[in-house]
């Protein structure tokens, strides 16, 4: 059996590495460039309705919009990723703080957020480097010996307290993903809406208990990194988290407390050799903001944080195609080698993966020729009952 790696051999970092300020993440650099318009493409789906394009139908384009219902697109410390508490689960002072072994907290927290919503919850120790330096509006993120999280409009205080993490992972539809890059592919707005409640209820569950939360979406901090040092699986070429379970096709949400919580073991290794020999999102990627060859400590723009030893995207050129084909893109998951329906040859093909690694060039072809990734034909997409993924 291949041993799990240790997250500082599969995640080095080098002495440059700084903390990530978020004003320079992709989404914030092109809200500076476009303002009003940086979502424009969102705006054009009608257009091509109009035009008759497949997978832009009027009940196609309804269908992403809606599963935006429950996303907070505010952010930080909004909605049910408050970093107060939203009293809705309340102990009595007179009943004390539910305090036991870590292992016992990390027991009810998983069980509690996969029943909540998580596919999976992992566990690691506040790690600074991963939190932005500055919010995408400029406010420093610090840390302070205080009780509570606290946002002004100045700064960011996440308290000294907060030694623990709890990563989840929020799953996303193999079928309804397999019809990007169109409106069909409603799976990652809706990741968003579901991580943002989940994320919420979690807290809550925390705070009910007595102990602190703060609940977070794609703000205050590096998500991937996180997710990898809590266990959950390890970066792949296109960037985003591979997990064994369900390749991509999850999003992550992360919680700070100072409810006392354990390790987790890292992913078993295998991830990262297998994309060294598959290069498939590479060649699929419009744009091509996915590099090829090994990974380096280098950036490709600003929207990259260096000093980490992983492949980096061109998240730019990412969003300027999503304004390209007017909605979110999501070709990088439909294609990857791990985007996989659940079943018994899958799993054996995984287990090469992770112990025979000398075969990985023959599965990264056989990939190909099987014509895994392909995109679904939309225009038949409503004509089948639905089916979970
Ligand atoms: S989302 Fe599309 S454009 Fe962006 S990296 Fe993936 S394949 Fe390329
Ligand atoms: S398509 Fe291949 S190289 Fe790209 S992330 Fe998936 S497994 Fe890795």
């Amino acid at each position: 059996m291949r041993r799990r790696i240790p997250f500082d051999e599969c995640y080095p970092i080098g002495d440059e590495y700084r903390r990530f300020d978020e004003r320079n993440t992709a989404f914030s650099i092109k809200r500076q460039k476009y303002g009003a318009d940086t979502f424009s493409y969102t705006k054009k789906v009608w257009d091509k309705m109009r035009a008759g394009a497949p997978g832009f139908s009027h009940p196609d384009i309804s269908f992403k919009n809606a599963a935006n219902t429950s996303d907070n697109n505010d952010g930080m410390g909004t909605g049910y990723y408050s970093w107060e508490p939203l009293g809705v689960s309340v102990k009595p002072d007179d009943v004390p703080l539910w305090e036991k072994t870590p292992k016992e907290h990390a027991k009810v927290v998983k069980k509690a957020a996969q029943y909540f919503g998580a596919v999976d919850v992992g566990f690691t120790k506040m790690d600074e480097r991963w939190i932005y330096s500055h919010t995408s509006d400029g406010r420093p993120i610090v840390f302070e010996e205080v009780e509570q999280g606290y946002i002004t409009e100045e700064k960011v205080v996440i308290p000294e307290s907060h030694e623990y993490v709890i990563a989840m992972t929020i799953p996303m539809e193999f079928n309804e993903n397999s019809y990007a890059p169109t409106t069909i592919e409603v799976t990652s707005n809706m990741g968003y809406a579901r991580m943002h409640v989940t994320a919420g209820t979690v807290a809550e569950f925390i705070r009910g208990l007595g102990w602190n939360a703060i609940p977070c979406g794609n703000d205050t901090a590096l998500s991937v990194p996180i997710a990898i040092q809590a266990g959950l699986g390890h970066t792949g070429r296109n960037g985003r988290l591979i997990t064994w379970d369900n390749g991509p096709l999850v999003r992550i949400c992360k919680i700070f407390t100072d409810m006392p919580l354990p390790q987790s073991p890292p992913a078993p290794s295998g991830i990262i050799e297998f994309c060294e020999a598959c290069e498939k999102c590479a060649k699929l990627c419009p744009s091509q903001s996915i590099p090829f060859g090994p990974r380096t400590y280098d950036p490709v723009n600003e929207s990259n944080n260096p000093g980490a030893l992983k492949w980096y995207c061109d998240e730019q050129s990412c969003f300027d195609y999503w304004h390209e084909v007017a909605t979110g893109c999501s070709i990088c998951f439909r294609g990857c080698s791990f985007t996989k329906k659940k079943g018994l040859s899958h799993d054996i093909v995984k287990w090469f993966v992770r112990n025979v690694p000398v075969l990985n060039p023959f599965f990264a072809w056989t990939d190909d020729l099987f014509g895994y990734g392909e995109m679904s034909d939309p225009r038949k997409y409503w004509d089948t009952p639905f089916k979970r993924s």
